[in-house]
């Protein structure tokens, strides 16, 4: 029996439920956004920095049939370049 390529047969996630395998949303709970404002000397304001801090949960969703897929968040990140 022939190997297969590792490459091709394993990498790409699909939906269990819909096979797709196209289209995925990364969705974050609770995500306190912070932003550093200077006032300048006429009133108006200059933005510095912005700080997002995720502190609820990552969760990866299928852009097809919204099923949650956060068990493949892992090799889904690895796999954001
Ligand atoms: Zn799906």
């Amino acid at each position: 029996m022939p190997q297969q390529n590792p490459l091709q047969s394993n990498t790409r996630i699909s939906c269990p439920d819909c096979g797709n395998d196209i289209d995925f949303f990364e969705v974050a709970d609770d995500v306190v956004i912070t932003t550093h404002y200077v006032q300048n000397e006429d009133g108006s304001f200059s933005q510095q920095e912005d700080n997002s801090q995720v502190l609820g949960q990552i969760r990866l969703i299928c852009g097809e049939c919204q099923t949650d897929l956060s068990a493949f968040h892992d090799r889904f990140s690895e796999m954001v370049f």
